[in-house]
């Protein structure tokens, strides 16, 4: 979940806190989006001197909602190539819970603004589909993530690559077996079902065969306002609990431990 540091979110972490305790959850985690090299994505992120303002607004929080809820500490880093680096040296500067590594661009396209939709009329969407499962893939295997963030944000507009396309199909299977390789968890998100597309990331079949291949999931909100705490975690869970999953992934110093699906 996000706070206000990005530009596009609303809201202090004690009242998404606050919002989870209403909800009954008991746990909940912080993961801004990271600074990034200044010439990336600028507008959409904290500045690299916001970092100690954001942790320690996280920290106050957690340790005042200890005992009623577990707030983890965690960023939304971005995969990039030619960032690693700089994004290495960034996570090895704290202590987090967990960091979740998205793609949010082709080369320099920023495929998931609305800014630049245009460009999606003049693409190749197959292509774009296969460019993006491929960064992706590359983000599980360069080893600085816990998550991999909504695994096929690439539909978000609801641009829809060639149905049956083997290309496409072949990519998406390079990007679980590379998930698998790397062993990190794969999100389940909820944010999908509030962008145009109006479903979940990824999609049902990418579920069926990462549950399949026993890749473990943990359930983000992505939640850029408190009243999104939360949003759609229900249908996550059943999607999740209808391809055989009972557990999912949370994170503590970075280590990864399941927690049985219960309700209620
Ligand atoms: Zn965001
Ligand atoms: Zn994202």
């Amino acid at each position: 979940m996000h706070t206000p540091r990005c530009n596009h979110a609303t809201g202090s972490v004690q009242e998404y806190a606050d919002a989870a305790i209403s909800l009954g959850l008991r746990e909940i985690g912080m993961s801004d989006h990271s600074p990034m090299p200044s010439f990336y994505d600028k507008p959409w992120r904290m500045d690299r001197s916001e970092l100690p303002d954001y942790l320690q607004e996280v920290e106050r929080v957690r340790d005042h909602c200890r005992g009623r809820l577990s707030v983890r500490i965690g960023l939304e880093a971005d995969f990039h190539p030619g960032t690693e680096s700089y994004v290495a040296e960034m996570i090895d500067s704290y202590a987090w819970d967990y960091v979740i590594g998205s793609v949010h661009y082709i080369g320099d396209w920023a495929f998931d603004n609305p800014d630049t939709i245009d460009v999606w009329d003049q693409c190749v969407i197959e292509d774009a589909y296969c460019d993006y499962f491929d960064l992706v893939a590359r983000s599980a295997q360069c080893g600085l993530f816990d998550i991999i963030g909504h695994p096929d944000l690439i539909k978000k507009f609801g641009h829809r690559a060639p149905a049956g396309s083997a290309r496409v199909a072949a990519a998406e299977d390079r990007m679980l077996q590379a998930i698998l390789k790397a062993d990190v968890a794969m999100e389940i998100s909820s944010a999908g079902l509030r962008k145009p597309v109006g479903e979940i990331y990824p999609a049902a079949h990418l579920i069926e065969k990462a549950a399949a291949m026993g890749i473990p999931f943990a359930f983000g909100s992505d939640a850029h306002s408190p009243v999104e705490v939360g949003h759609g975690m229900d249908a996550c869970l059943s999607l999740l609990q209808s391809y055989g999953v009972t557990s999912v992934a949370c994170f503590d110093g970075r280590q990864r431990s399941m927690q049985e699906i219960s309700r209620g």
